[in-house]
């Protein structure tokens, strides 16, 4: 993908503060830094959201970001700043939050106090929704 800014910091041709990379996978300090230690794992290949992320490369991303959490929990430890918590955020569709359309996932380590983080709007479905709601999805599993 010729214009995609992540493309070209995955594959180095824009330099980034890389904090891991291997053949499939670079992992970067995200420019917004207001949790301390926010980073963002880039695959290599572009695609555009989970969509088109293939099944099998989820399980590494996850596996990156697994080694990345514990990294960061002692790291930040060790440097008297411990972590009271830590986000893994995926963004897809506009609606979504997501504003680069190149898959990747957020490690975002937390401290008690830190900016708010957006969640979901409490609301208690009835029985019968749920029940439509797990015939949807299991469906077109
Ligand atoms: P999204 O909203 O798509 O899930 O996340 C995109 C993230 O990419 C944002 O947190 C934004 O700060 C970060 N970002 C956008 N452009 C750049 C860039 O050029 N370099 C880095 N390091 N991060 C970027
Ligand atoms: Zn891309």
């Amino acid at each position: 993908m010729d214009n995609c800014i992540f493309c070209k910091i995955a594959n180095g041709q824009i330099p980034s503060s890389t904090v891991y990379e291997d053949e499939e996978f670079r992992v970067i300090l995200d420019l917004n830094q207001g949790m301390r230690g926010h980073m963002l794992i880039l695959p290599k290949e572009h695609y555009a959201n989970i969509y088109e992320f293939p099944e099998e490369k989820a399980g590494k991303a996850m596996a990156i970001a697994s080694r990345l959490a514990k990294a960061a929990k002692k790291g930040f430890e060790a440097a008297h700043m411990p972590l009271d918590g830590l986000n893994i955020l995926q963004n897809n569709g506009e609606a979504a939050g997501q504003t680069v359309m190149h898959y990747h996932l957020h490690v975002l380590p937390r401290h008690a106090g830190d900016d708010s983080f957006p969640v979901w709007s409490e609301k208690t479905a009835d029985a019968e929704e749920m029940q439509e709601t797990l015939t949807i999805l299991k469906g077109a599993l």
